[in-house]
């Protein structure tokens, strides 16, 4: 999962979890026909591999190590198809955003400025797909028609300051730009060629002689010698925008920038970038420049310049939680083409569907679901994934993403987190705040970390509750006021191989004395 710094969809992750897993697998009629699975499978890899193996001379072959794995695959057909990185050509249940999405752009394909767009959902709805595929099918028809119209998409979970923001877009269009005159350089040397033996051929031109089109190399030379490529780091932040400005004005176009998972982008440097970029149609002379923002995080307009947010929202496209039969539509399309024929059981894709139902609508967890239970089936050699394997992989998610989470606490809650541990390892269930505090200070003193107050180890328990990863519940001690009560709510021994592969806490060679320490106190 990488949205585990997203306070507020971890919070659900962890009610989701805590969610009795009472699945619902009432066989409603998901509507699927036999008409929408047209999808062809891709070459087929294992194939191709397999006579490779075979055609091989026996006598050097190998001893076999892998023939038999790689003969025994019953279960899948193309795995990558059930990837997040395979975008698919058909997106069931999101026919209403596409279609919005393209009523807004087409404007582009007329040389005209599309509104901005922002596009709001929860993760795993389906927006970097949709937003993919109607950028491609723009991209397409823009060189159908020969109307100068380009998409950039800039993913800002990765490209997340101003600077690298607007430096990936510079250079993209510098790079287009000496693309360009580069083409035109070559078809004037030719002429320049023909010229010379035939000057006939200037005719049809706009040129009287051969040192005319000479002249005219050497000014596309030095506009081509012009751009500057920048750098990833080093200059102002106003030059790298000029750059951007000037390489994008060079000539007509119009220009749509996707910008997903902006959220990311303004949480990691404020929104100067969104006001640049929005004001920027009012200085250009050739292009035109539209925006679209795309947001896991349906609050992040908040922390925008009101200015920024009119602009930016001038048109919005909600994409809503998948519910399980549109899951489970969406599955059994993927499933037609990443697994053999009668290799899944009736009851695989509905419980995988169930399962990331419950995880806010979620088909990136439905695919990994259906993914890595196949997987599982693999690892036990049978030819068909069944219920079971979905449990299991659905088990196996769940400790991944515990992993994942505990894996990057903050050392004060990992100190926390294995005192609460080393207790429970001691037998003491329901541990309180005041031992755990107690534990706590002594591994701190061990490893020479900060003491905190037990205030604020109070609030890193709360916290840890809130990711799921304990169980703190208030009780009254009556007279003696209250207390926390405090379980462990993830697996005990998982979690502590984590947190001593966390280099200050695996110095503590043998931490059980300091609990011991708590009984003879
Ligand atoms: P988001 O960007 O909203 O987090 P994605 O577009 O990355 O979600 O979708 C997550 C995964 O689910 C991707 O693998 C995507 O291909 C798949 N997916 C999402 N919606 C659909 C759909 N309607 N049909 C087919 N696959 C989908
Ligand atoms: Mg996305």
């Amino acid at each position: 999962m990488t949205d585990t710094n997203d306070s507020s969809e971890s919070t659900e992750d962890v009610d989701s979890q805590r969610a009795d897993t009472g699945v619902d697998l009432t066989d409603t009629d998901s509507g699927s026909d036999e008409d929408d699975r047209r999808s062809t499978p891709g070459p087929d890899l294992d194939e191709v591999l397999l006579d490779d193996v075979e055609s091989d001379n026996p006598d050097e072959a190998s001893q076999g190590l892998f023939d038999d794995l790689l003969s025994g695959q019953p279960i899948f057909e193309n795995k990558e198809v059930l990837r997040p990185s395979y975008t698919p050509r058909k997106l069931p249940h999101r026919e209403e955003q596409i279609n919005n999405m393209a009523t807004i752009l087409v404007t582009a394909l007329r040389g005209d400025t599309p509104s901005n767009i922002l596009i709001y959902g929860k993760t795993g709805t389906g927006k970097t797909a949709s937003a993919k595929f109607v950028s491609d099918e723009l991209e397409s028809t823009s060189q159908k028609y020969e109307v100068p119209c380009e998409v950039e998409y800039i993913n800002c979970e990765v490209t997340d300051t101003q600077y690298r923001v607007l430096a990936q877009l510079a250079n993209k269009f510098i790079d287009e730009n000496e693309a360009v005159i580069a083409e035109e350089i070559e078809e004037l040397e030719d002429l320049r060629d023909r010229a010379r033996t035939d000057p006939d051929v200037l005719a049809d031109s706009e040129f009287t002689s051969v040192p005319d089109i000479e002249a005219e190399i050497e000014s596309l030379e030095d506009e081509r010698d012009s751009f500057d490529d920048v750098p990833m780091t080093g200059w102002p932040t106003d030059r790298v925008y000029s750059s951007f400005f000037d390489a994008v004005d060079h000539r007509e176009r119009v220009v749509v920038i996707m910008l997903d998972e902006i959220d990311k982008l303004v949480e990691k440097s404020g929104d100067d970038t969104l006001y640049n970029l929005s004001r920027m149609n009012s200085e250009l002379e050739n292009s035109r420049v539209s925006i679209m923002g795309i947001s896991n995080d349906l609050k992040f307009t908040d922390f925008l310049d009101p200015r920024v947010k009119s602009s930016l929202g001038e048109e919005e496209i909600v994409f809503p939680p998948y519910d399980a039969n549109q899951l489970r539509d969406i599955l059994e399309h993927r499933a037609d083409v990443a697994f053999k024929e009668e290799a899944l059981t009736d009851d695989v894709i509905p419980l995988c569907a169930a399962f990331a139902a419950q995880e806010h609508g979620d088909a990136r967890r439905a695919l990994d679901l259906l993914r890595t239970a196949g997987e599982l089936a693999e690892r036990d050699q049978t030819d068909v994934v069944e219920e079971d394997h979905v449990r299991q992989a659905q088990e196996k998610i769940e400790l991944d993403r515990v992993v994942e989470v505990v894996r990057t606490l903050p050392q004060q809650s990992k100190i926390v987190l294995f005192a609460i541990i080393l207790l429970e390892k001691q037998g003491v269930h329901n541990v309180n705040t005041g031992e755990a505090f107690n534990i706590y200070k002594r591994l701190c003193e061990e490893i020479d970390a900060d003491v905190l107050t037990q205030r604020r180890v109070t609030d890193l328990i709360s916290e840890l509750d809130m990711l799921g990863i304990v169980n703190a519940a208030v009780v009254s001690k009556g007279r003696y006021g209250r207390t926390k009560e405090i379980s462990l709510s993830v697996p005990i021994d998982e979690t502590e191989a984590v947190l001593l592969s966390d280099s200050r806490l695996g110095d503590i060679e043998d931490a059980q004395p300091f609990v011991q320490a708590r009984f003879d106190n």
